[in-house]
């Protein structure tokens, strides 16, 4: 079991990101205990033994004030959000379930009352805890989505697929943005099936014009590492390294940190997408998908 650790980080610095957020905050929690521990967590290719739950919220919430009251506004819009300066919460843990180990409500409060930041994380976690707060918008959750069939095997111990769906419009009642994240997008056999089905579910439970028009989505397909792949099959995890580790449709890449990693080989991974994307725009055509990749 990894080890809690509580310290005042001296890593302060926002990041840049384009993606899933405009910028990163520095972490409130470096860590997790969820259920994709020993599996495709990109988190735990880095640290695997500790959360590091840092203490000092107010110096990192005062650099998120400081780097966002340096932008420029109004903002351009872009795909991020049309008008907010978004911030990724919780890059390098699961915010949803590790709300009891550092002082949520500050943060979630900072972002509502900031006139241009915006908060952003995904989470595979359903947490009713949080709808206690009204963030008037300016709290963004993206619920993880995969079919329930691979989750059970990928990510046990997370919120079930059903849930997270049926969160959603809790979530938007309680004054929350709420997207969703297609991520990670595995490979199998049959997967354009469950993928039509997943999407069946999200359109049966997010019926309104106005939810529709909210709920956008980003994809992403799995990416792997070699020693997570030796440490997750040590760990018993067979099963779900059979659909991870492929080395028959994967090839090499640099990661972004400059370390190993694999992801579907480039002209596999262009059609896999092109397939995927087909499914989703003929079941759930008013799904915006910021990004796929
Ligand atoms: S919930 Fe997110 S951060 Fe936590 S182990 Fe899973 S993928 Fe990693």
């Amino acid at each position: 079991m990894p080890q809690l650790k509580r310290q005042r980080t001296k890593t302060l610095k926002v990041k840049d990101n384009g993606r899933s957020a405009d910028y990163v905050t520095a972490n409130f929690i470096y860590g997790c205990l969820g259920g994709c521990r020993d599996s495709y967590c990109y988190v735990m290719r880095y640290n695997h033994d500790k959360v590091y739950i840092n203490e000092n919220t107010e110096q990192l919430l005062a650099s998120v004030a400081k780097h966002a009251d340096a932008l420029a506004w109004p903002k351009r819009p872009n795909q991020t959000d049309p008008t907010y300066y978004t911030y990724d919460i919780g890059c390098s843990t699961d915010i949803g379930l590790h709300w009891k180990h550092y002082d949520w409500l500050q943060v979630f409060a900072f972002f509502r009352n900031h006139p241009t930041a915006k908060a952003t994380f995904a989470t595979k976690y359903v947490n009713d805890k949080l709808l206690d707060f009204d963030p008037q918008g300016k709290v963004r959750i993206r619920f993880s989505l995969m079919p329930q069939k691979m989750s059970d095997l990928v990510e046990p111990r997370t919120s079930k697929i059903a849930d997270r769906i049926a969160a959603i419009s809790r979530f938007i009642a309680a004054g929350y943005d709420v997207h969703v994240n297609f991520s990670p997008i595995i490979f199998c056999e049959g997967w354009l099936d469950d993928y039509r089905e997943l999407f069946e579910q999200l359109a049966a439970a997010v019926t309104t014009p106005a939810h529709r028009a909210m709920v956008q989505a980003e994809a992403i397909m799995v990416t792997h590492n070699p020693w997570q792949h030796e440490r997750n099959l040590a760990a018993g995890m067979t099963e779900a390294e059979a659909h991870l580790w492929r080395p028959d449709i994967q090839e090499h890449k640099k990661s972004g940190y400059g370390s190993s990693a694999v992801r579907y080989a480039r002209g596999f991974k262009a059609q896999l997408c092109e397939e995927w994307l087909a499914v989703h725009d003929a079941v759930i055509p008013w799904n915006t998908v910021r990004y796929l990749f």
